[in-house]
């Protein structure tokens, strides 16, 4: 099994890590309510997808 020659230092692995993504991809601000919600999706605070169409809870 191959082991790596040099340790990692922080600064290479920080810079590695800036490319990890807090959030899922395609999470938008519903235009409704403000919220993050997921894009092509209704959103679950406000039941509202492309302006008007109402979820009821
Ligand atoms: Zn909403």
């Amino acid at each position: 099994m191959a082991v790596p020659f040099r340790r990692t230092s922080k600064t290479r692995k920080r810079k590695r890590r800036t490319h990890f993504k807090l959030a899922v991809p395609g999470m938008v601000k519903c235009p409704q309510c403000g919220e993050m919600k997921l894009s092509h999706r209704v959103c679950k605070e406000c039941g509202y997808y492309k302006g008007k169409e109402v979820v009821n809870d």
